[in-house]
Parts: structure tokens; sequence; C-alpha cells
């Protein structure tokens, strides 16, 4: 599980953030409401802590923008001000919990879990690209009715490889999103890309990520070998 923490006290953060790592949530923080937004965009969370008076964007504002683009990552929005009018506004602009401030540890933790478990049982989260089924939540992955087994890592990469599907994907965008660190290797990208191959493809016959030369790779659909019609 992977929380965002976006709460511009540092000291509040990084208490936050010890004590759901404790829990065995991998956690995120950010201390600013624009740079909150981005990575709530461009990664994948289960579900996001988000204060409201927050420097660059406040938090409304990000609830409101995350649900214009599309995203359902469940938001338990946190507040000094503990008035109604706050809360009414925190859920109206798309957060789906409210917890002010102060509040207890086991009770943020108790309100986390229940947000968790009905994000993942509200969103479809199933990628399908042809025959290719991934499930978000599970971390599962299917060709055709064969179950694929998936290190953490390759997962990672072929679950923005479907995000992207049909677009060519550089190794350097791989490395940023899946990696989370520009610096590695770009030959790690090649790696992984061989190992998915010989998992997804090969054993099925298929080809469906393709190298694009000195632009990256995509992830595309394509027949089944015996439908080449
Ligand atoms: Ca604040």
């Amino acid at each position: 599980m992977r929380v965002l923490i976006v709460e511009d006290e540092v000291s509040m953060a990084n208490s936050l953030k010890a004590g759901l790592e404790a829990e065995g949530y991998l956690v995120d923080v950010s201390h600013d409401g624009l740079d909150g937004l981005w990575r709530a965009t461009e990664f994948e969370f289960d579900a996001i802590v988000l204060d409201i008076m927050l420097p660059g964007l406040n938090g409304f504002l990000v609830a409101e923008r995350l649900r214009e683009a599309g995203r359902e990552v469940p938001i338990l929005m946190l507040s000094a001000k503990d008035g109604d009018l706050d809360q009414a506004e925190a859920l109206d602009t798309g957060a789906d919990d409210f917890l002010g401030k102060p509040f207890s540890y086991p009770l943020l933790l108790a309100r986390l879990r229940a947000l968790i478990r009905r994000g993942s049982s509200r969103q479809s989260n199933v990628l399908t690209v042809g025959d290719l089924r991934i499930d978000l939540a599970a971390h599962r992955c299917w060709r055709g009715d064969t179950e694929v087994e998936l290190t953490p890592r390759e997962d990672a990469l072929l679950v923005y490889l479907a995000h992207r599907a049909g677009e060519v994907v550089s190794k350097t965008e791989l490395l940023r999103h899946v990696w989370l660190d520009e610096e590695t290797d770009p030959n790690a990208v090649e790696v992984y890309i061989g190992y998915l191959r010989r998992k997804i493809d090969a054993p099925f016959g298929r080809a469906s990520i393709e190298t694009v030369r000195g632009r990256g790779y995509r992830l595309v659909a394509g027949p089944a070998p015996n439908d080449a019609t």
C-alpha cells in the first residue's frame, strides 16, 4: 500500500510518515500543494492524506484538480479549522473523508484503512491491453486465461506501459516513473523489458512489447497468433 502525505508542517509530516511506515505502508511526502498534486497525478497511490492550508495550492484545489483529472484515489483531508463549513467544502471538492486537527493517530489509521478498503472495491482496477489483463490492486497479471507471475519491478514496469498502451515510452520516462530514479543505468530498463517479454510474450508467441529504435518501447494489443487473418 502506497500513501502520499501532503502536509507542510514538517514535524507533523515526518511523524505521520514514520507511523504509517511502521504499519507497513510505503509513504511519499510532499510539503507543498503543487508538488503534491504533481505526485498524485504522476504516481499511483492507494490513498492521499491531504492538509488544507498548504503553500502553492490549497488542499481543496488539489482535491478538485485530481477529481477533474479523473483520479479516483481516496483522499483523507486534514484541517486545523474544525468547522462544519470546512468539512462540507472538503467533501464537496472530492475528499472522501475529513479529520480535524488535532486528531489521534489510531483514529487517522483506522479512517485511512477504511478508505483504502472502500477505494479498492470501488474502482475496477483492471487494465486490459488485448488479452493481457492486469489487476492493479491484487498485483496479478494474465495472458488470456493463464496467470503470469511478475516480480514487483516487472509489475510496476508493465503497469506503466499498460497505462500508456500504444504510445512510445522512453527509457528516461521509465526510470523516472518505475525506478523513481533517473540516475539508474538505462540498461536496467532493457534487462527488465527482456524479463517481461520472457513472461508475457515469448511463451504465448506474442511480441506485444515493441522496441522503437532510439526512442523507447511501446506496448501494443497485437493479434493472437492463431487469428492471423
Ligand atoms: Ca498546513
